[in-house]
Formats: C-alpha cells, sequence, structure tokens
C-alpha cells in the first residue's frame, strides 16, 4: 500500500502533464466507461491529495476519486502511447503524455459533495495546507489504543503508513506500545512537525528517507540499505539487524495488521 507521499506525487505529476489540457479520457477494461465518455475532451482543472485518496478535476465540479489500494498501479508516458491493455482502467492522453491507471480498489466519478463527505471522514493530512494537527490529538489523547495503531488509523492522521509510522516513533524515541492518551501536546507537536517534513521530502524525491545527516551510510561508513522500497531508514524492516544509534537488534511484531519495527533500548515506553 502506498503511503501518502506517493499520492500527493501522482496529484504533481497528474497535474504536470495534463492540467490545463482537455485529455482523451478513456477505460480500455470498461469498467469507467460511462464516465470516461463524460469526461473525455474536457479540461482538466486540478488535482488534489488527502491521505491515500487522489482527486483530478475537470471542468468545475467533475472529480475522478482514485483510491489505488493495495494493488493499483499508475504509469506515466511520452506520447505516442502505447495501445492500451485490457487491465487499464483509465486513461488520459493529450499531444505530449498519457497515463494508464490499472488496477485501483476506487475510480468513481463523484460530486463536489461527495469528495467533501470523502473529506469529512478522513483525519489531517501533514501534506495539507488546510490540515489542523490538534484535531489529530484531541482523538489521540482520548484514546488508550497504541499510537503505532493510532498512527496507521486514517480516520486520525491521514496518509502515514507502515513506513512513517515505524520511523517517526524511532526518531521521537517513543515505544510503538504507548497509549495514545500517553502522548503529550509537545510530543505529538514534534511528531507532527517532523512528520510534515519528512513527508515533503519523500514527495520530491519519491522515496521514503528518515535518517538524520550523521546516520547515513556516508557517515557511519556503512554499506547503503539493500530494499526494493530504497531508501535510508532505522527501523523499518531491519529486524535483526543493529540499531544504527546504540547497536541493539531491531525488534518486530504484528500489530493492525501490519509488522512493527522498532528498537527496545532507543524507544521508551
Ligand atoms: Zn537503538
Amino acid at each position: 500500500m502506498p503511503e501518502g507521499h506517493t499520492i500527493h506525487r501522482l496529484a504533481q505529476d497528474y497535474a504536470e502533464r495534463f492540467q490545463g489540457t482537455a485529455p482523451r479520457v478513456t477505460s480500455p477494461q470498461g469498467k469507467f466507461s460511462d464516465a470516461a465518455d463524460l469526461l473525455n475532451g474536457a479540461l482538466l482543472t486540478g488535482t488534489e491529495a488527502h491521505g491515500k485518496h487522489l482527486f483530478l478535476r475537470f471542468r468545475d465540479t467533475d472529480w475522478v476519486h482514485i483510491h489505488l489500494g493495495l494493488f493499483g498501479k499508475v504509469g506515466f508516458g511520452p506520447t505516442p502511447a502505447p495501445p492500451p491493455t485490457d487491465t487499464v482502467r483509465l486513461r488520459l492522453a493529450n499531444d505530449t503524455a498519457y497515463v494508464d491507471l490499472r488496477g485501483p480498489t476506487t475510480c468513481a466519478l463523484i460530486t463536489d459533495d461527495e469528495k467533501r463527505a470523502i473529506h469529512d471522514r478522513l483525519g489531517p493530512d501533514p501534506l495539507r495546507a488546510d490540515a489542523d494537527p490538534g484535531a489529530a490529538h484531541r482523538r489521540i489523547s482520548r484514546s488508550r489504543t497504541t499510537i503505532a495503531a493510532l498512527l496507521m488509523d486514517q480516520k486520525i492522521i491521514a496518509g502515514v503508513g507502515n513506513v512513517y509510522r515505524a520511523e517517526v516513533l524511532f526518531r521521537h524515541r517513543i515505544d510503538p506500545y504507548r497509549e495514545g492518551r500517553d502522548i503529550t501536546p509537545a510530543q505529538w507537536s514534534a511528531i507532527w512537525a517532523d512528520l510534515v517534513a519528512l513527508m515533503r521530502e519523500g514527495v520530491r524525491n519519491n522515496r521514503i528517507d528518515t535518517v538524520r545527516p550523521e546516520h547515513t551510510p556516508e557517515a557511519m561508513g556503512r554499506p547503503p540499505r539493500v530494499d526494493d522500497h530504497g531508501g535510508e531508514v532505522y527501523v523499518y524492516r531491519r529486524a535483526t539487524l543493529p540499531c544504527h544509534i546504540c547497536g541493539t537488534e531491531i525488534r518486530t511484531a504484528g500489530l493492525a495488521a501490519r509488522n512493527l519495527f522498532w528498537c527496545p533500548t532507543c524507544q521508551q515506553p
């Protein structure tokens, strides 16, 4: 499942190539054909992301709502576009570029009101200018659920996935099993500010890096991480490897249906 920075990056990539143009809109797979016919040749006027939800605006108030889910993929390319395969749910194409969307959980044409309802059920997104971190803390501070589970709950905070959750808790030396109500306002402010900075960098680089300058491979004289997710991290998928700071073996356990990673020495209950 992609994390929020990927979806914000996609919003930028769609905008860069298609905003202000009137792309041909098709659904080679057929599942989005009726809506594609309505949008074909209409001006694409904006793109937006909130957490893991992507929105493409056509005309004034026609929104395509996309959620990639576990298997959704987006691929951009220059024209001429190759003949689409029948797995392409949504293709946009203009004179210079095309983009194919495959396998999303959601690809639907929605109204302004329907879009607002989606925003209303999502927590604040560190990558959005309109985000209110206090709204997240009010819910966290009343909860006996672990902070690790709360950070993955899109109703409480939108866009944080398994990697950012593990890494931000490590960076703030917080045990993942600490209860939400034991996170102080100061700790929450620091976590939020860190997520804003880390996730913005994730959008810029299109990958997740969370180690501080003194813990990069160059600074530490260690080999770079080998992982298909790329990026340098402290604990994510580093179970049994030594902590970059204290040397303790990184631990892993299942929580909220996903694997959790943490350093039992650096992170305090
Ligand atoms: Zn450690």
